[in-house]
């Protein structure tokens, strides 16, 4: 650095937007992550995604969800731009996964992106190509296909990270398992290198949670679960966990969703592992699938740009209530001892 103080100017837009996208896009996994979140919030229920190369190749995302209309196409690449909040009170009771306004201006940043996209109502598609692109007609059913190419190519340092395709595509299919896990009513279909990986049909019956369980995690998980329905003080965990004979040797079965959203948190974390304290052996994990389900005024979501941290308004509560609904599914001659969350 000189010794005289440099003068103070504005970061150009393509730069400020590859600063912001160190916080989003880490590695093809969280690209994955994003743009299944922006499929489901766009109400599809088919999302097809193809992979080359552990996702640093490509990584297309298809959905047949509502579309975007051809004048906001060059909106969607822009920073702060989203369709999903435009007062402070939406970010007060969020139901959609996206708010940011964020993912679609950072992923461009450092990649070749092009949205091609088609409303219902249009008589035709339109497309656009990286965040200054024009935007011009093409052919495309309802729906939005986002492909993202070539990650970090104009962002080397950033790129040196990346590890090996194969490590990158398992991190990859974790987030594609995570989220095909989080809706059954949305069918999920994987390819990598043109070869079919996973395939879940949408379905809505009363087996639903059964059906995705077992081909997400597989049977196994299934046949050595306990299930999990308890509801008290406004609050419901549904779900499966496993019983401490199937408990795991490595914290690889752990899905756990707050309204649908995939969430990894210290509060929650904790509160299970004490539901599984004396029960089970020494160095066995946990294993289970769980949705808590509350009023989305009780939780912030806006606490990291990864989303996958939440605050909850009442956190003893939550705590004390997963607490009680997990031990109650492992040990229910127990419950009776166990401090009783207000009904
Ligand atoms: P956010 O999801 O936080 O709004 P994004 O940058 O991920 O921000 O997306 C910007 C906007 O682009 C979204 O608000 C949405 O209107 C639109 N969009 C993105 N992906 C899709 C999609 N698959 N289908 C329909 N609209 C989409
Ligand atoms: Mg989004």
């Amino acid at each position: 650095m000189d010794a005289a103080p440099r003068r103070i100017r504005l970061l150009s837009s393509q730069l400020a937007n590859q600063i912001a996208a160190g916080e989003v896009v880490e590695r093809p996994a969280s690209v994955l992550k994003e743009l299944l979140e922006n499929s489901i919030d766009a109400g599809a229920d088919r999302i097809e995604v193809e992979v080359e190369k552990g996702g640093i190749g490509l990584i297309r995302v298809r959905d047949n969800g509502a579309g975007i209309h051809h004048e906001d196409l060059a909106l969607a690449v822009s920073p702060h731009a989203t369709s999903k909040v435009f007062h402070q009170n939406d970010l007060t009771r969020l139901v959609s996964l996206g708010f940011r306004g964020e993912a679609l201006a950072s992923i461009a940043s450092v990649s070749r992106l092009s949205i091609t996209t088609r409303r219902e109502a249009d008589e035709q598609g339109w497309r656009v190509e990286g965040s200054a692109g024009e935007v011009t007609p093409a052919a495309h059913p309802p729906g939005t296909t986002v492909e993202v190419r070539d990650l970090f190519f104009n962002t080397p340092g950033r790129r040196k990270f990346l590890r090996s395709e194969s490590t990158e595509w398992g991190h990859l299919e974790q987030v594609f398992r995570r989220l095909a896990l989080s809706r059954f009513e949305v069918g999920f279909s994987l390819m990598h290198n043109r070869r079919r990986i996973l395939q879940v049909r949408s379905a809505a019956a009363s087996d639903a949670l059964e059906r995705r369980i077992g081909e997400v995690t597989g049977r196994a998980f299934l046949k050595t679960s306990a299930v999990v329905d308890f509801s008290a003080a406004g609050l419901r965990l549904w779900g499966r966990v496993a019983g401490p004979e199937a408990a795991r040797s490595q914290a690889d079965l752990q899905y756990f969703y707050v309204n649908h959203r995939l969430v990894r948190d210290r509060l929650i974390g904790h509160a299970l592992r004490q539901a599984h304290r004396d029960i089970l052996p020494e160095g066995r994990h946990p294993g289970y699938v769980l949705f808590l389900e509350l009023d989305p005024t009780q939780v912030d979501v806006n606490v990291h740009p990864t989303k996958h941290e939440v605050r909850f308004r009442e956190a003893r509560l939550i705590h004390d209530f997963l607490y009680r609904a997990v031990r109650d599914a492992l040990e229910p001659d127990l419950s009776t001892l166990i401090p009783r969350v207000e009904q």
